[in-house]
């Protein structure tokens, strides 16, 4: 196999994770809370008075879809889903998956004309990313990645190793929260901004798949310093897939609209906040550097 496929199935595995990752973990917050909790905004939302994407159940104008277009989707996948408990969920969520903003759909109302183009287009760009980081790792190519199982001993060692990774986690946050806050001020300065990142701002009030909706060129900065820790921190692959996925987790809360809070650490309304006020909050996902640099805004 591996003499056919010129990648390490690892490399395709990191590739399918973060594609599939991605569009699993948006879809399930736009079935809970925009279809499934669409008519209890003031319990979950940010900005409640924006209901963009709010499923309007009741006037049958679900992204443009007509009440029957609607009703015949729902139909034919119910069939699919038939031996699944009409109540449950999944079914719900099954057949639901029609009405799903997906990045690459078209037309969907209220988003940014260019919105399908430049969000498939990154999803693939952060796939990317996350397969050569992975085949780096194996052949041992500018990762500074470890692999393999830690070589510990007893009890006390095993403890050490997790507390030196812990550390290394904390690390790449740091290391990539310093990055990320710079790199954003300076997708602010005028001329950058009206070229690049103004796309990114289209949304004042940002909903699941919005996050992907980023000028290609800026993406490819973003996802570089994303990724950059495996370049330069000697930690742990598993590690390494910890930070990610926290950072991919905010990522995706970011602009999720839904609140979102860890007391004094994290909190969604922090880069919401910044899609409203652009000269404000641009640390991601810690404030911790707007605070040092005056540019912190906690309430819109
Ligand atoms: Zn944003
Ligand atoms: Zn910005």
């Amino acid at each position: 196999m591996s003499h056919l496929l010129p990648l390490s199935p690892y490399a395709v595995a990191a590739f399918l994770i973060i594609f599939w990752g991605y569009l699993t973990l948006n879809a399930a917050l736009y079935i809970v809370f925009y279809q499934c909790r669409c008519s209890e905004t003031e319990s979950w939302k940010i900005q409640t008075h924006n209901t963009r994407h709010i499923n309007k159940r009741e006037t049958g104008t679900i992204y443009g879809a007509s009440s029957e277009g609607r009703k015949r989707q729902v139909t034919s996948i119910s069939k699919l889903t038939s031996t699944v408990n009409n109540n449950t969920l999944i079914s719900y969520a099954l057949a639901n998956l029609a009405d799903v903003p997906w990045p690459w759909r078209r037309g969907v109302k209220g988003r940014a004309p260019q919105h399908a183009l430049f969000a498939t287009c990154n999803l693939m760009i952060a796939s990317l990313f996350a397969l050569l980081t992975a085949e780096g790792t194996v052949r041992g190519i500018g990762s500074q990645l470890k692999t393999g199982h830690p070589h510990v001993l007893g009890t006390r060692e095993v403890i050490w190793w997790l507390l030196g990774e812990s550390w290394l986690v904390v690390a790449s946050l740091g290391w990539q929260s310093a990055w990320e806050y710079y790199w954003h001020r300076l997708m602010h300065y005028g001329p950058v901004y009206r070229r690049f990142h103004k796309h990114h701002h289209f949304y004042k009030a940002p909903a699941p798949f919005d996050d992907m909706y980023i000028a290609p060129l800026e993406a490819l900065g973003y996802y570089f310093i994303l990724y950059s820790p495996a370049l330069v921190l000697p930690m742990h692959v598993l590690s390494f897939a910890v930070y990610l996925t926290l950072l991919g987790l905010c990522g995706i809360l970011d602009h999720s609209g839904i609140d979102v809070r860890l007391p004094r650490v994290y909190d969604t309304r922090f880069h919401d906040i910044h899609h409203s006020y652009t000269n404000a909050n641009f640390g991601f996902p810690f404030p911790f550097l707007d605070v040092l640099h005056g540019t912190y805004r906690k309430e819109s």
